[in-house]
């Protein structure tokens, strides 16, 4: 293939980076990897590099742990501040897709869409927050800045702007930089991209986002709600479906059916998937109300209570936005997840139910029983409990599902453990020392 030889090429000039890394992501989303000395490339892409992955958080369980991981050539990149190449892959068993692999998930996942003719289009909206953290879990904020200030209050923007400037070496393209809601919270909106770039861009952006706050003597963190008072981090996805070069979502003078359905199968899914959107214990700490994080399910035109808002541009920038997932999500996982959710509406042809323009924040619970607005799971122990129970979202992580349910069951586990040992009960709020020492760096 004519793309992957040039590329190859590209890389393998000499005089220009002398190492690659070999990037795949645990079943945290978490990247990991190896360095290779860049003339092995060509043997990354063609034979790929056998590793030992029985270390590898979720990867485990399985007796034999010799991996192979195959470079994807179309994702290859050169970080010039640390003078090293990188580069996404797949990971194989012997000649077999290793099933926990989550970038192997989404891909499978594609393929199913595929089927019907669609491409995913997803834009993320990921938050963080910047601290000064010093050794204890003592935390300080570096700036008092609120939603969309500039200058004066925002000590944080020379951060957001350096940020900005090192992600088009990683194949990303900045689009808006601003302070957030909460003190030293921020969010950088980068480009749209088709489901499975995204996802890559999304590891790449959480990487660069900790190297530049690093060297302003900060720490980035993405974990959904670092404290308890203060707005908690979402990434909302803006999604599209694309079909014969055409959006999909695009119907006479608002969505399509396809949307509307669409729709109605991540509402009928919601409760299961909040297990792969909010993947912590610390997501559901979150998702309360006060703070614009969904609680609700429901959808609406322009309503930011609703799980699901579908924002006013109807031609080529029809798209829904759901306001559910967190940055502590494995992007790939979370978007095989909702996209197979959508999928099942769109085959069954699911109406939308729960439609509301109002608050839903303040209607009482009579009012949203009568508008049949059910909740999210109030806790990850609730979300496991449903995953467990709809097929559709379990198949849409293949056999993934065994080592994600396992892995997260132990989590929560731990989690409850601790809470009892503390003496504090199930449903506290606050967020614990055990959620900053676990998630502070996810
Ligand atoms: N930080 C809010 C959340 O937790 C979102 C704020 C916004 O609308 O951008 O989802
Ligand atoms: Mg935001
Ligand atoms: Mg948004």
């Amino acid at each position: 293939n004519a793309t992957t030889l040039s590329e190859k090429e590209t890389a393998l000039k000499p005089g220009r980076m002398k190492f690659l890394q070999l990037i795949f992501v645990d079943i945290n989303g978490v990247p990991k990897g190896m360095e290779i000395p860049v003339e092995r490339y060509e043997e990354a892409i063609d034979d790929g590099i056998a590793f030992d992955g029985s270390s590898i958080p979720g990867f485990e369980g399985i007796e034999d742990s010799d991996l192979i991981f195959k470079a994807d050539p179309s994702t290859y990149s050169e970080v010039p501040w640390e003078g090293v190449s990188r580069v996404y892959g797949y990971i194989y068993k012997g000649k077999r897709p290793y099933p926990a692999d989550p970038r192997g998930v989404l891909r499978d996942a594609l393929k199913e869409l595929e089927k019907e003719g669609f491409r995913a289009y997803i834009g993320p909206e990921p938050e963080f927050y910047l601290f000064r953290k010093n050794g204890s879990w003592e935390l300080g904020l570096p700036d008092g800045g609120g939603y969309f200030d500039l200058v004066n209050l925002d000590r944080a923007r020379n951060v957001r702007r350096d940020i900005a400037l090192y992600m088009p070496s990683l194949g990303l393209i900045p689009e808006v930089l601003h302070h957030e809601v909460g003190k030293a919270q921020h969010e950088i909106d980068f480009r749209y991209d088709e489901a499975l770039r995204t996802a890559d861009n999304i590891v790449s952006f959480k990487y660069i986002v900790k190297a530049v706050a690093e060297t302003h003597e900060l720490h980035a963190t993405f974990m959904p709600k670092p404290i308890h008072d203060l707005p908690g981090n979402g990434m909302h996805l803006h999604m599209s479906l694309w079909k014969d070069g055409d959006n999909a979502f695009m119907g006479d003078g608002g969505l399509s059916d396809t949307a509307l359905h669409f729709i109605g199968g991540i509402l009928a899914h919601a409760r299961a998937l909040t297990a792969l959107t909010n993947p912590t214990v610390n997501s559901y700490k979150r998702l309360v109300p006060g703070y614009e994080a969904p609680v609700y399910i429901s959808w609406g035109y322009r309503n930011r209570s609703a799980l699901i808002r579908v924002p006013a541009f109807w031609g080529k920038g029809a798209r829904v936005e759901y306001r559910c997932p967190d940055p502590s999500a494995n992007p790939y996982l979370a978007f095989a997840a909702v996209l197979m959710a959508g999928l099942d509406g769109i085959r069954r042809k699911i109406e939308p139910t729960a439609y509301v323009e109002e608050n839903v924040y303040e209607m009482d619970d009579s009012r949203r029983e009568s508008m049949g607005v059910e909740t999210l799971p109030g806790s990850l122990g609730e979300a496991l409990e449903e995953l467990k129970e709809d097929r559709v979202v379990r198949k849409a992580i293949g056999k993934a599902y065994r080592n994600f349910i396992g892995y997260k069951e132990r989590e929560w586990e731990a989690y409850l453990g601790y809470l009892k040992a503390e003496g504090l009960p199930e449903d506290t709020r606050k967020v614990t020392g055990w959620e900053l020492e676990r998630y502070f760096h996810v």
